[in-house]
């Protein structure tokens, strides 16, 4: 009997990424599958990106860098930071690390712990947490507070830090977004962190400004409440939606950790690269983990972030390109699906995903596959009969829903979508 530590075994494996390793193993094997699983751009990086990544190689530009990243690269992020979120940080208030997954970890890890409320309560009173931590050397408040549906790693993150996850349900109906008094009445003194994505992965919800106002007022109200902004789709987003920086809201600068990367807009997936920018006695505490844990990010690949950084506001026309694309390739997606009978649809404002609602297909059968009970179930049934690899809603924290991914060309995805219908109207 070999014994693993009861944290892995309370984890959840990525489903996206088991979905998308089965589509790959069947279309090894043969079968024609469309993967629509998967949350990478179907775009080549940049030219120019790629080339400062050779010319990085070409010029021995191979060894470690500082912990933190280059300062070239961290005083890049600052300028972009400030001009195109109008938030303000020094280099020494960024953390680069392989992709944005790291960032968002290492802040998990670094605020939350288990705890006795015991411990803290009465101790603590009215101190920010700055304070708390620096003045009682507290860092355990338990909650990670996640409004659904939500990307699939911030709950197991929650609870590789020990720390329970809560999770906020939302409703299609609303546009996936949180209703603030849902969040009010779920807060309390174990409240340690608001886990905002926007735009969202699944939905493509994007937050509207006055909604995160409404949200910032209820944080200014907990003291020792952290928001975790993760705004890596921030560029993938369709007008008239506008992005808006949580810290950049007035007050909220102390409070929020931001997290942002390469991976998405830059088409940069394999280069792993992500940053997070924040009061400083935060991002050296996140310095510290990583610094006993991977040490600085990959070299080249920091010289390739100058250069998408130095595409200009959001990427200039490279990025234009790219999201031009995914915006043709929605628009298809509402269309279609909306013709579809028994289909809710929330219409994304951004990133790359659509997270449809097939649930009036619940309990309906298929001849040769049996009943469809659930999402898990519809999404093994549309892999077996449409040959499309889809994620269920479940990964996410929202049954109702299945998620789909328009990273792939608009045939294909019009392929898919066919075939997807087809199996659909099959269902009886
Ligand atoms: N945050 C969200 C919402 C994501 O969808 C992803 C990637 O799938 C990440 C963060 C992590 O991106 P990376 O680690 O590639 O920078």
């Amino acid at each position: 009997d070999i014994s693993l530590s009861p944290r892995v075994s309370s984890l959840k494996p990525s489903k996206t990424i088991a979905i998308t390793d089965q589509a790959t193993a069947l279309v090894q094997a043969g079968v024609p599958v469309i993967r629509l699983a998967a949350g990478e751009p179907d775009f080549d990086t940049p030219a120019v990106i790629a080339e400062a990544g050779m010319k990085a190689i070409r010029d021995g530009y191979t060894k470690y860098t500082p912990n933190a990243g280059t300062l070239e690269l961290r005083s890049a992020i600052c300028h972009k930071l400030k001009e195109e979120n109008g938030i303000s940080y020094t280099p020494d208030q960024i953390l680069v690390s392989n992709g944005a997954k790291q960032s968002l970890l290492q802040a998990v890890l670094a605020v939350c712990s288990p705890g006795d409320e015991a411990d803290y309560a009465g101790t603590i009173g009215h101190h920010s947490p700055v304070q708390l931590i620096s003045t009682y050397g507290i860092t355990y408040i338990l909650q990670v507070i996640i409004p659904a549906p939500f990307w699939v790693s911030y709950t197991e993150m929650a609870r590789l830090a020990d720390a329970t996850p809560v999770i906020l349900p939302t409703h299609i109906s609303e546009d996936f977004l949180l209703d603030p008094k849902i969040l009010e009445s779920k807060l309390s003194e174990k409240s340690r962190l608001l886990v905002i994505g926007t735009p969202s992965n699944p939905a493509g919800t994007v937050y509207p400004r006055k909604l995160l106002e409404q949200i910032a007022q209820i944080v200014a109200a907990h003291l020792r409440l952290l928001v975790l902004s993760d705004e890596i789709y921030e560029h993938i987003i369709y007008a008239p939606a506008i992005h808006t920086s949580f810290a950049s809201l007035p007050g909220m600068w102390e409070r929020t950790l931001t997290v942002n990367g390469f991976s998405k807009a830059f088409a940069m997936t394999g280069w792993r690269l992500g940053y997070l920018a924040g009061p400083k006695h935060f991002v050296s505490a996140c310095g510290k983990i990583q610094s006993q844990a991977t040490s600085g990010a990959c070299s080249i690949s920091q010289k390739a972030a100058v250069a998408a950084l130095g595409l200009g506001y959001a990427g200039g026309e490279a990025v234009a390109a790219m999201v031009k694309a995914f915006k043709e390739r929605r628009d298809y997606l509402v269309q279609t699906f909306g013709e579809l009978e028994g289909v809710k649809i929330s219409e994304p404002q951004g990133a790359f995903y659509l997270f449809l609602d097939f649930s009036s297909y619940y309990g309906t059968e298929a001849e040769g596959f049996g009943l469809i009970k659930d999402s898990s179930s519809l999404c093994r049934y549309l892999l077996d009969k449409a040959q499309v690899a889809v994620v269920p809603g479940d990964a996410f924290g929202d049954d109702t829903c299945i998620r789909i991914s328009y990273a792939a060309s608009l045939s294909t995805i019009q392929a898919a979508t066919d075939s997807i219908k087809k199996a659909m109207t099959a269902l009886k």
